[in-house]
């Protein structure tokens, strides 16, 4: 399949499949995020490796990887068998269970600030979770996010998301942009945006004191892969202390993906909080808050109310036990040599193509802009990428089998190994010419 002639993959069952069930579900997907890309949602029978196989038969070779949560694969061996064996015991007990404790213990032991640990069910969830703790924990209620990242969908924290900058007013002092209508206005009493990577505009208003936390993307992932400034978050984390306001790192992507131990280990920075979802579990609906154990124990003795059915239910426990044991040194080390190999061989077909593009970020998360001069260091800088190039250019690779997401990101899991970074650069290849033509 992957061999058919230039152009060749139809879509046109999963569209069918779409428009009928429309009738039922809201645009025929659940959540907005899948609405995206020509020629529109895709519906799909499989996964196995680095692939995914659709109502049309066609194999896909898959980059958006759970939108980052397949940091093994699809349908990895391990996983699935434990899960096999924890539903043969039971799936809720609504009480503890001893997968859960043996999950908590290897994040605990893997990630540098996980002192303790509670469990919850998404990322969106768990950015709830710690903006409660850091107003409990400081007695103040404001909160500093940044512009361009993004920490779930709900109302208090969708503001300068991956909004059109139109409005957006001076870098130095952005105003909010909603990321849905019907959202609270209300809830920007609490909120502070600022501009990331930049320290002079974030001590300037953590020094006024009434700052509970500062929540970042310690690499910004949801949009673009921009890493910190060379002593960004060193800086960051010393105007907090200084300045009695709780570091919150939302590693929902950088998590199990910069490394084991995350962007937090990658880059040395120790923050007092941080989340964690997405390859935590391998695409099982798991999320995690840890931290210093003073901070989390307000969850079981300082009044703070963290709740929620399904947190650690049994079977997702056993994936989170399966993947993390599955994520060894080894599997950083041969999965990395893939990644860069795709990340560099991708420059350089972009580049032999005459496509002007930055290609950054690590080596199982990278991020492709075009019409860019040099690579963004913000997310204004990304805001001027050429996005109906590079939307044209998904869509030539879809048709040539590799499923890229539109906004840029690629993810790579152990299971894109040489053979599948071969075929996908030879799909970059046409794709490129064209759309460069
Ligand atoms: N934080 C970051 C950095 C994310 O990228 C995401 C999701 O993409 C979230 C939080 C929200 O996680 P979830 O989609 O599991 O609610």
């Amino acid at each position: 399949q992957q061999a058919r002639a230039l152009n060749s993959l139809s879509f046109d069952e999963s569209s069918s499949v779409i428009s009928k069930n429309s009738r039922y579900v809201a645009g025929g997907v659940n959540s907005n995020f899948r609405l995206g890309m020509a020629p529109g949602p895709l519906v799909f029978k499989r996964g196995e490796g680095a692939y995914l196989f659709d109502v049309d038969g066609n194999r896909l070779i898959d980059y958006y990887c759970g939108m980052g949560a397949m940091v093994l694969g699809h349908s990895p061996a391990g996983v699935q068998a434990a899960v096999k064996a924890q539903v043969d015991e039971g799936i809720l007990f609504a009480g503890q269970s001893e997968v859960e404790f043996e999950a908590a213990r290897m994040i605990c032991e893997r990630i540098p600030s996980a002192q303790r640990i509670r469990f919850g069910s998404s990322g969106s969830e768990v950015a709830q979770a710690a903006m409660r703790l850091a107003r409990a924990a400081t007695g103040r209620s404001k909160i500093i996010k940044f512009e361009g990242h993004y920490h779930g969908w709900f109302d208090n924290v969708l503001w300068s998301t991956a909004p059109a900058l139109a409005d957006a007013g001076p870098a130095e002092a952005p105003v909010p942009v909603g990321g849905s209508r019907g959202q609270s206005r209300l809830d920007l009493e609490d909120l502070v945006i600022l501009g990331w990577n930049d320290l002079a505009a974030l001590e300037a208003r953590v020094s006024k004191g009434d700052i509970a936390a500062v929540m970042m993307e310690p690499a910004m992932c949801n949009q673009g892969a921009i890493s910190p400034a060379p002593g960004y978050l060193e800086g960051a984390q010393a105007i907090c202390r200084k300045h009695g306001t709780l570091l919150v790192f939302d590693e929902v992507i950088t998590g199990f993906r910069l490394g084991r131990g995350g962007a937090q280990e990658r880059f040395g920075v120790t923050p007092d909080i941080s989340l964690f979802a997405k390859a935590i579990a391998n695409g099982f609906p798991v999320a995690a808050i840890v931290g210093r154990a003073d901070l989390i124990d307000m969850f079981a003795t300082g009044g703070v109310l963290h709740g929620g059915t399904f947190n650690a239910q049994p079977v997702a426990m056993a994936a989170t036990v399966a993947t993390q044991a599955a994520l060894t040194p080894e599997h950083y080390e041969k999965s990395s040599v893939f990644g860069v190999r795709l990340r560099e061989g991708m420059r350089e077909e972009l580049a032999a193509a005459g496509i002007k593009a930055q290609v950054t970020g690590f080596e199982l998360m990278f991020h492709v802009a075009f019409g860019l001069d040099a690579p963004a260091k913000t997310y204004r800088d990304l805001a001027r990428a050429d996005k109906a190039g590079y939307a044209r250019f998904t869509l030539a690779l879809l048709k040539q089998g590799v499923r890229a997401l539109e906004r840029g990101a690629w993810f790579v899991s152990s299971e894109h190994n040489d053979d599948v970074v071969d075929q996908t650069l030879a799909a970059v290849r046409i794709a490129a010419r064209e759309v460069a033509s």
